[in-house]
């Protein structure tokens, strides 16, 4: 796994870009501001934070976030028209990042034009670009679509017009890791230098993905918090990390410790609540309710948990639920400074299951402390 370690270079976070085109989201300037001084603070090295051609009010908001001085460096996302990247110079960002589709299929069908319009499209682009003195990168919209040695070729080319990072997006999340680890490396092989993945949800695979194009030589990955995003969503910013650190032993250098708040804050703004089984930052995915995990916890946390919740501005919860056990109760009473005897834990663990068959949901410190007394003193 040296390879990875060696080779992987930072975030590139599009939550205020594509997380916000997310279908009904819309940031407020507050909240676009607070959460780019949110991922700022976790160290992402990189924030698209937004589209100058969308007018005067997002402009405002970029200038903003800008004036807050932020270590990140800030990208104004664009599509290729002149327009757009004259709208990104005029925001005063020091980076541009400029979209083209790449495949036959976004081309011809949404555009009706062809490679040779896209070859030509995109360099008169980019170069107007640099001549607003812009760092331009250059996203490949539907790459996972579009013919590997189109790619290979616009590429190459436009790393010696000086584009400083190329991203690969799959564009509607067709691939899989393996298919995806042997493109993309022979990708890095034809055309070296700084790749970004950038990987869409659609089949639940745009983690795994990321991580395989980590592997395959990408050094950049290209995320959004909690996933949030077109349909269903992107590499969640908080996934991948935790993945680069845990599965490819590579440092993503972020303070994850912010990813719950960071999650918190995202849904919020966008109005959508984190799903309590999200992996990293959900709700319950440090609750342990079923006997034998509690048990094991108690024992030792590893037995249950992958990492330390604190990792992540996480917490342990043990709850007490229908499929709880003895060492459970025990340790819910004893947090509330009671001692039960071993005869009291099987009719109190019967009522503890009624309960929660009737409620829907786990008991409360406060009502097992209630079970418990009614039933000692019955
Ligand atoms: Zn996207």
């Amino acid at each position: 796994m040296d390879s990875e370690r060696a080779f992987f270079t930072g975030f590139c976070d599009t939550t205020l870009r594509d997380g916000e085109q997310a279908p009904g989201v819309a940031f407020t300037a507050d909240e676009k501001v607070a959460i780019a001084a949110a991922l700022d603070a976790a160290g992402v090295q990189r924030i698209e934070a937004g589209v100058p051609a969308m007018g005067p009010a997002e402009c405002d908001a970029l200038r903003r976030i800008a004036d807050a001085g932020p270590r990140a460096e800030l990208v104004a996302w664009c599509r290729a028209t002149r327009a757009d990247v004259d709208a990104a110079a005029g925001v005063g960002l020091a980076a541009a990042h400029i979209t083209i589709p790449v495949s036959d299929l976004h081309l011809g069908a949404k555009l009706g034009r062809d490679r040779a319009w896209a070859r030509r499209r995109i360099r008169d682009c980019v170069l107007a670009g640099l001549d607003h003195g812009l760092r331009v990168s250059v996203g490949f919209e539907d790459a996972s679509r579009a013919d590997d040695a189109f790619v290979i070729d616009l590429a190459g080319e436009l790393r010696e017009l000086g584009v400083v990072l190329l991203r690969w997006a799959d564009t509607v999340g067709i691939m899989e890791p393996f298919g995806i680890s042997t493109r993309l490396a022979a990708l890095v092989r034809a055309v070296p230098g700084p790749w970004e993945i950038h990987a869409h949800d659609d089949f639940g695979l745009a983690t795994a993905n990321t991580l395989a194009a980590v592997r395959a030589g990408f050094t950049w990955v290209s995320t959004t918090v909690a996933g949030l995003g077109e349909r269903a969503g992107n590499a969640p910013l908080e996934e991948v990390a935790m993945g680069l650190r845990h599965l490819l032993h590579a440092d993503p250098g972020l303070d994850t410790t912010a990813f719950k708040a960071l999650a918190r804050l995202v849904a919020r703004a966008a109005r959508r609540p984190v799903p309590h089984g999200k992996a990293v930052v959900g709700g319950s995915v440090f609750a342990h309710e079923s006997g034998i995990h509690v048990d094991g916890v108690l024992k030792s946390p590893a037995t249950y948990e992958p990492f330390d919740p604190a990792e992540v501005g996480g917490r342990r919860r043990l709850v007490l639920g229908k499929h709880s056990g003895r060492a459970s109760l025990r340790h819910a009473l004893a947090q509330c400074g009671l001692q039960a005897a071993d005869e009291q834990l099987g009719p109190l663990l019967d009522d503890v299951r009624t309960r929660v068959s009737e409620l829907k949901r786990p008991l409360r410190a406060r009502e097992v402390r209630e079970m418990f007394l009614q039933g000692a003193s019955a």
